[in-house]
């Protein structure tokens, strides 16, 4: 493996991070990274801040581990002041992840909470508001993925938790943020490879992803006119706490990655640098669109 830690000199993508077969693993859902093996790169020890988000208030769901952990951290570094919502299961996430950025000088406000309600939203978002001393930047990334091969065998629990986390949540939490954002002001979404390509064992989460493209490209259109943007980001396999705590078999974590050109999963510190674009003035003429990040499985 070359050098993980540095994420700026030239190097083979193919041999940057590690590549399967990875051990069997399983835990419970939602997932901590300690139970991970190998540990995923969130960027801890390599991503470098410009000053690009200096004064910004980000809230980011999901953003204990995994993608929106790594997103943390680059906005942080960023100059941004940062809230983070998770389960209260994730506390030793949440915690390291505090540790880190309190750490360095920076600000992480911890709002845990379920979003599949919509009242824990409603006021996620002006505990975000409050604390942060406004909202600028929402990142709308938890998500809920169980694998389950048989439509016989998928519940309709199953199916309504697995909606409620992925789809309302975000129409519930863009509802409440949009009187609070600012011209300039952007939500960022989550969709998924399988928005595109759908895998038969994920047809409830596959079809969250799908409609998370269009909620996207709808709400763009419709709030341009105050001068915020709306886009998303479409992650392949990544190495994050959702697939070996139920989001795939344990034979698929094994060869995770394997399906896709790279023949490796993307680590979180890859794709994070996609959100910092997406939340800055940087992007200002992007809108209603979304950024693949797949290991080079086509997106259309
Ligand atoms: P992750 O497990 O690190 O993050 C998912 C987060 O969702 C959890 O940390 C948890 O805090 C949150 N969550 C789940 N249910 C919740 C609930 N009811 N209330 C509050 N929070 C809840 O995994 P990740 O892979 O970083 O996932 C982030 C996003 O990326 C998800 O939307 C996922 O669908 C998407 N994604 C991941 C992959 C992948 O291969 N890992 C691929 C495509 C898309
Ligand atoms: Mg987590």
């Amino acid at each position: 493996m070359s050098d993980t830690s540095n994420q700026y000199d030239i190097q083979n993508p193919l041999t940057q991070y590690p590549r399967p077969p990875f051990p069997r693993q399983p835990q419970p859902a939602p997932g901590l990274i300690g139970e991970m093996d190998p540990v995923p790169d969130h960027g801890e020890t390599s991503y470098r801040g410009l000053g690009r988000m200096e004064g910004r208030k980000a809230l980011i769901t999901g953003g204990d581990s995994g993608i929106g952990r790594a997103t943390a951290i680059a906005y942080a570094r960023e100059g941004a002041a940062v809230a983070i919502n998770y389960l209260d299961a994730e506390s030793p996430d949440a915690q390291s992840l505090a540790d880190l950025i309190e750490g360095e000088g920076g600000t992480l406000v911890r709002l845990p909470g379920d979003l599949t309600d919509e009242a824990f939203c409603e006021q996620l978002i002006a505990d975000a508001v409050d604390q942060l001393g406004g909202l600028d930047a929402v990142v709308i990334n938890a998500g809920k993925q169980v694998y389950t091969e048989d439509i016989q065998d998928l519940t309709t629990e199953q199916f309504d938790q697995t909606y409620k986390t992925n789809v309302y949540a975000m129409f519930w939490l863009s509802k409440a943020a949009l009187p609070h954002l600012p011209p300039g002001g952007t939500i960022i979404n989550t969709t998924s490879i399988q928005g595109y390509s759908p895998s038969p064992g994920l047809l409830d989460y596959a079809s969250t992803k799908w409609a998370i493209i269009g909620f996207t490209k709808a709400l763009a259109k419709q709030v341009i006119g105050d001068g915020i943007r709306v886009n998303a980001v479409a992650p392949g396999p990544f190495w994050t706490p959702l697939q070996p705590s139920g989001g795939q078999p344990q034979d698929k974590v094994e060869e995770f990655g394997s399906q896709v050109p790279y023949g490796r999963p993307g680590q979180p510190a890859e794709i994070a640098p996609m959100y910092v674009f997406l939340a800055t003035q940087e992007s200002g003429y992007t809108t209603g669109e979304v950024f693949g990040s797949t290991g080079g499985e086509p997106t259309a």
